[in-house]
């Protein structure tokens, strides 16, 4: 029998400790965050400065809690869409504070998460493994949860879901075929990973350009694998190292040794501790940040 996770709060409990282990470590970055609480998150979140957010799901135990963090961001940020926010970037064109939306492995849920963004102006870009979506066959799906995403089985989109959000003004773009550890994965699969995916977007959704690595950290990623993103034809590529960006007046000159960070949100933490980490985020804004660890001491722009 079928049975799929509708509710956050029953899993959380159950979670492996890897996911509960990130609400702790946040806790942590904020008591060590130095950060001098006179100045108050104000200060911090006027700074002009374009913040990425993403999120995995919204289970119905979240709508609320999604609504409430557009509401309070909404009040402080502009929101724009992904590829304005990247072109931005490129462009060094940034007047005010912006947020950019993204969400990852398109779980079904994430249809209610990109109806609630458009009640408040803003627009997501859904980081899609193709490979699972439209899935059926549970065995398959509850397979690909627990080794790819280390969750209990969850429901997916098919490409009905898909298509309904790029002409509802969301954006689509590639996280590889099947959720792979592209510093784990050897250089012809990841090759195909890569390829496939974009081929696959390319036919269903148009030319696909954003690009979001698993997993997001610098170590789950690789040079190799950065060259062979831009070499397939993405344009953008993002990982999920926290941090805000500020660029240069000229912009950045080459997008291929951009790297978009991105903030995860869990939608339950306390909209404090979210706040806390945008302010930490500015604190620790430097122009080295936007660039791939290959090129952030060396370059120029520094
Ligand atoms: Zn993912």
């Amino acid at each position: 029998m079928q049975e799929f996770v509708e509710e956050y709060g029953k899993i959380w409990g159950n979670l492996p400790p890897n996911w509960r282990a990130r609400g702790r470590d946040l806790a942590l970055d904020i008591l060590s965050a130095g950060m001098d609480a006179t100045i108050g998150f104000n200060t911090y979140l006027a700074k002009p400065r374009i913040q990425f957010l993403y999120i995995h799901h919204v289970f119905k135990d979240e709508e609320k809690q999604l609504e409430n963090l557009l509401k309070i961001l909404s009040s402080k940020h502009t929101f724009i869409s992904y590829s304005e926010a990247w072109t931005r970037l490129l462009e060094g064109n940034i007047d005010k504070p912006y947020i950019a939306f993204s969400s990852d492995d398109g779980l079904k849920n994430n249809l209610k998460a990109a109806a609630i963004l458009k009640e408040y102006g803003a627009s997501a870009c859904f980081f899609v493994c193709p490979a699972i979506v439209g899935e059926k066959d549970f065995n398959k799906i509850k397979a690909f949860s627990a080794d790819r995403l280390h969750f209990p089985p969850v429901e997916f989109m098919d490409w009905n879901d898909v298509l309904h959000l790029q002409n509802t003004g969301h954006e689509i773009g590639s996280h590889t075929m099947s959720h792979i550890n592209v510093a784990k994965t050897p250089h012809d699969i990841l090759l195909q990973e890569i390829q496939d995916s974009k081929r696959i977007l390319d036919v269903k959704c148009g030319n696909t350009i954003h690009f979001a690595y698993p997993y997001g950290r610098h170590f789950h990623f690789s040079s190799a694998g950065r060259k062979m993103v831009f070499a397939q034809g993405f344009l953008s590529c993002a990982s999920a190292e926290r941090g805000c960006h500020i660029v240069p007046s000229g912009g950045i000159e080459d997008k291929e040794q951009l790297l978009i960070r991105r903030d995860h949100v869990i939608l339950d933490w306390p909209i404090n501790h979210i706040s806390y980490f945008l302010s930490r985020n500015v604190m620790k804004a430097d122009i080295k940040n936007n660039f791939f660890p290959e090129y952030a001491d060396s370059h120029p722009d520094k």
